[in-house]
C-alpha cells in the first residue's frame, strides 16, 4: 500500500521527505560508516547534528539569545512537574488556566508542589472554548501563569498571547508549536512533546528564559533540573539522539518550505477546508467555539453516533486513518499537523460528503 493519510493526534504524520532522507541515511550517515543511532552523543558527528538542530529551531522561532533550548525526555507530562519544581523560585503558588484535559493534568501535577490558582475554566461548556483574559482572576504574586494554547483533545486553540506583566508566562505548546509564528519573548517558558509537530516520541523540547532557572525546590532530582541540562547543553546524560536528528530534519524541511509564516498560511487553508464544510452541514457537528477552532485538531460528531463505526470503516477503506475521537469526548477528530498535506484534508471532506449523501 502507498502512504495513507494519518489523522492521528500523536504520534503523528511526519513529512514524507524527512522519512525518505532518514531512510537514505539510516545505515550510513553522510559517509561516516554508521547510523545516527550508533553514534556517541559526545562525538563530533552527533554534536554537529544537535547544534544544527538547535540553530535551525532558533532561526525558525526567532528565539532570543537569553533563552535556552533544551532537548529532554519524559514527554510533556514530565514538564507538568518540572515547571513547578523549577519555576516556583520560592513562591507559594502559580496561576493556571483550565481549558481541557491537558490543562487538568498540568494542574493536578502542580498541586503536588504549590497552591494552584485556577484563573478561569471553560468546564461550564464542556471545554468547548477558552475564556478571554478579561475573565481571568490572575494573582500578582503568582510564580508563573500556565496555559495550554492548543488543547489537543478538545480542539480548542488560543490565538492571542496572554498579557501577564512581570509574571512569567508558561505554555504547553505540544500540539501547536511550529504551526505558526509566536513571539518567544512574551514567554518565560515554552514546552512541547515532539510527537505532534516536531518528530518522533521520546524527545521533549523546552525553551526557557535563562534568568528563571537555577532555583529548584528542595529535593528536585538532578534529571529534573533545567539548569543542569542547560549547562550541559542537553548532554548531561545520553539525550534522545535519534529523535533530535529527526527533529533537525523536520526543522530543515520547515525552513525549506518557507518557515512558520508559510506554515501558518498552509494550516489556515487546510483548516478552512474542513471547518468550511462542517459549517454547511447538519449531518456533522463541530462543538468548538468559532474563535477557538484549532487548526491542528478538529473534533466533530456525526448526527447519529450509531453511524460512527461505519464512518470509520469506510474512511479506512479509503486510506483515511486514526479519525476516532479521544475516548473522553467520543465522535471523530482529525488532526492535521504541519506534515498533513492539503490533499489529505480534501480527500477527507470528499469522503464525508459522500458518507452524508448515503446516510443523511
Ligand atoms: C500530547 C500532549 C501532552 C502529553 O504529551 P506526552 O509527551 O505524551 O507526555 C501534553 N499536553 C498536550 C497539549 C499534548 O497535546
Amino acid at each position: 500500500m502507498e502512504r495513507i493519510y494519518n489523522f492521528s493526534a500523536g504520534p503523528a504524520v511526519l513529512p514524507r521527505e524527512v522519512l525518505e532522507q532518514a531512510r537514505d541515511e539510516l545505515v550510513n550517515w553522510q559517509g561516516c560508516g554508521m547510523s545516527v543511532m550508533e553514534m556517541s552523543h559526545r562525538g563530533k558527528e552527533f554534536m554537529g547534528i544537535a547544534a544544527q538542530a538547535e540553530a535551525d529551531l532558533r532561526e525558525l522561532m526567532a528565539i532570543p539569545a537569553n533563552y535556552k533550548v533544551l532537548f529532554l525526555q519524559g514527554g510533556a507530562s514530565a514538564q507538568f512537574a518540572m515547571v513547578p519544581m523549577n519555576l516556583l523560585r520560592g513562591k507559594a503558588g502559580a496561576d493556571y488556566l483550565n481549558t481541557g484535559e491537558w490543562s487538568k493534568k498540568a494542574i493536578k501535577e502542580a498541586k503536588k508542589y504549590c497552591a494552584v490558582n485556577v484563573v478561569a475554566t471553560s468546564e461550564d461548556k464542556n471545554f468547548s472554548y477558552a475564556p478571554t483574559q478579561d475573565k481571568w482572576a490572575l494573582k500578582p504574586d503568582a510564580a508563573y501563569v500556565h496555559y495550554t494554547p492548543n488543547e489537543t483533545i478538545g480542539g480548542v486553540e488560543i490565538f492571542w498571547t496572554p498579557q501577564t506583566g512581570d509574571v512569567p508566562l508558561v505554555a504547553d505548546m505540544s500540539s501547536t508549536i511550529l504551526s505558526r509564528p509566536v513571539d518567544v519573548s512574551k514567554f518565560g517558558l515554552i514546552y512541547a512533546g515532539a510527537q505532534k509537530n516536531i518528530g518522533p516520541a521520546g524527545l521533549t523540547i523546552v525553551i526557557v528564559r535563562e534568568d528563571l532557572i537555577g532555583q529548584t525546590v528542595a529535593g528536585t532530582p538532578t534529571m529534573m533540573d533545567y539548569k543542569i541540562h542547560a549547562e550541559a547543553e542537553s548532554m548531561y546524560n545520553t539525550p534522545p539522539t535519534y529523535g533530535i536528528y529527526i527533529a533537525g530534519l523536520v526543522f530543515k524541511w520547515l525552513k525549506h518550505n518557507g518557515g512558520l509564516g508559510a506554515m501558518e498560511s498552509h494550516n489556515i487553508a487546510k483548516a478552512n477546508v474542513l471547518y468550511g464544510y462542517l459549517d454547511t452541514t447538519l449531518f456533522y457537528h463541530c462543538p468548538t467555539a468559532k474563535e477557538n477552532r484549532s487548526r491542528m485538531n478538529i473534533p466533530f460528531t456525526l448526527k447519529d453516533a450509531a453511524l460512527d463505526e461505519a464512518f470509520l470503516k469506510g474512511a479506512k477503506e479509503r486510506g483515511l486513518v486514526q479519525l476516532k475521537g479521544h475516548r473522553s469526548v467520543g465522535g471523530m477528530r482529525a488532526s492535521i499537523y504541519n506534515a498533513m498535506p492539503i490533499e489529505g484534508v480534501k480527500i477527507l471532506v470528499d469522503y464525508m460528503k459522500a458518507f452524508e449523501q448515503k446516510n443523511g
